[in-house]
């Protein structure tokens, strides 16, 4: 898609909740409007659902905000929070009240409990009876003193509510289906489904793209959005992203912060690709970058069936965004890193931190793996102790002292620590493996690295004779 093609000026929202930590499955509804607006030239606004005041948090708020920042999620404009706009809600409910579409309804809970134990038992569905919806030539029940009613949307009666769902194609609800919702509460607040259609009017929402647990909400936000003079939205509703598991992903069962992928060394390009491909598909690539993706979205090719999510194809993706990626980038994510781990920003400094990225990448999957490998190039080397006893013997002992001896006297490069390497193993009559297994356990904790020769010359003379010595 290109932004020039786009018949519309596109504008979509993401509106989460804040009443949880927001994880992969939830992000997700974020990923897609922000690409759809991006990919066409549109807008993307943020706009926070904190109704719910005993579940929403501002930490939850936090993460979000955080959360989107680091995906490079940008927001065009907000993020607007609903708990600000309830002077907007009440002059619009105060509109619709006038113009015939609200009523009061005073039924109490309990007779509103009596009416479904009643259908209930008649097998019906549970539903408001009407009892208090005026019509022509219908007397009311007398007003019972003291209640405060509820506001009830006047639902249309008989015909249809459609739409074509960019996902899930042709939607049909019967209006007999739907009963009048409360749209105010005895104390005026405005509930849900109401505030949603407000605000996806007044911010000129386009195109809402949000998950599918919101079905069933749409034929009734529909209704509001005509009573109030307005035609909806598209509307393209997300199949649900399941765990590994198989479950719908939550936070009650293990679903992880998203800001933690970030600290698990994740990079913000390998989740957008990852999360992309939940859901979404263009031929079968599986490794694009953010630019590709946004040249490639559209709503013409989201999936239909739920997708699942794969830690290990997760990590996978985040491999290949890390080879890919440039050195100094890759430096850039490790330093702060390593300072956190005690190493001091101007050893950091040194240059030599990109060379290390290049060396190591290719076998590690997150920046936090990096990081580690990293770590005894600044730091102190912790051998693993098997790897120690294997091939730390005192056979070797002898050889390993000539190398530190050759090591403190030749020029410090690849082809002289090389040639150190040779003399010693004439000398000693000693095959490669023999002498680079213990130097490499010393030196790096680990006998599988990369080249000798390259991993010693970024580790520094200094630290390398050390070592070589104090074993
Ligand atoms: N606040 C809703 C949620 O977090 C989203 C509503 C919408 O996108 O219309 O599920």
């Amino acid at each position: 898609m290109t932004e020039q093609n786009f018949p519309v000026h596109v504008r979509t929202r993401f509106a989460p909740s804040p009443t949880g930590f927001i994880h992969l499955g939830n992000i997700r509804s974020a990923l897609y409007p922000w690409a759809f607006a991006r990919a066409t030239g549109g807008d993307f606004i943020l706009r926070i659902e904190d109704t719910d005041l005993e579940r929403s948090s501002q930490a939850a708020v936090d993460v979000i905000i955080e959360g989107m920042a680091w995906l490079g999620l940008d927001h065009d404009e907000g993020p607007f929070y609903q708990m600000q706009r309830m002077d907007r809600y009440k002059e619009v409910l105060a509109q619709l009240q006038a113009t015939g579409h609200v009523y009061p309804c005073y039924m109490s809970v309990a007779e509103l409990d009596a009416l479904r134990e009643k259908q209930m038992a008649a097998k019906e569905k549970p539903r408001y009876d009407g009892t208090w919806r005026p019509e022509a030539g219908k007397n009311l029940p007398p007003v019972p003193e003291g209640v405060q009613p509820v506001l009830r949307f006047k639902n249309p009666q008989g015909g249809v509510v459609a739409w074509e769902d960019k996902v899930k194609g042709r939607i049909e609800i019967r209006n007999d289906e739907l009963d009048d919702l409360v749209i105010a509460r005895p104390d005026g607040t405005p509930t849900y489904n109401f505030c949603v259609v407000v605000d996806d009017i007044d911010m000129a929402i386009t195109h809402v793209i949000r998950g599918d647990d919101h079905v069933n909400n749409t034929p009734r936000q529909i209704n509001i959005f005509r009573a109030l003079g307005k035609e909806p939205p598209v509307y393209a509703h997300l199949p649900t992203v399941l765990n590994e598991q198989g479950e719908k992903m939550s936070k009650r069962n293990g679903a992880k912060p998203v800001t933690q992928y970030r600290d698990e060394g994740y990079l913000p390009d390998a989740m957008v690709n990852y999360l992309a491909r939940l859901g979404w598909s263009h031929g079968d690539d599986e490794i694009f970058s953010r630019e590709q993706f946004l040249q490639w979205f559209n709503l013409d090719h989201l999936g239909r069936s739920a997708a699942q999510f794969d830690e290990a194809k997760l990590r996978w993706v985040n491999a290949q965004h890390l080879k890919a990626m440039a050195d100094d980038a890759l430096a850039a994510l490790v330093a702060p890193q390593l300072e956190k781990r005690g190493i001091a920003a101007a050893d950091l400094a040194d240059g030599r931190l990109p060379r290390i990225c290049a060396l190591f990448k290719d076998r590690c999957d997150t920046t936090v793996a990096l990081a580690d490998w990293a770590f005894v190039f600044y730091g102190a080397v912790l051998p693993v102790e098997a790897e120690r006893t294997q091939h730390v013997t005192d056979a070797i002992a002898p050889a390993l002292d000539a190398l530190a001896d050759a090591l403190s006297a030749c020029a410090w490069d690849k082809a002289s620590i090389s040639a150190a390497f040779k003399q010693v193993l004439a000398a000693h009559g000693l095959k490669m493996p023999q002498l680079a297994m213990p130097v490499r356990v010393l030196v790096v904790g680990t006998a599988h690295t990369p080249s000798v020769d390259a991993v010693l010359e970024l580790v520094g003379r200094e630290k390398v004779v050390a070592r070589l010595r104090n074993r």
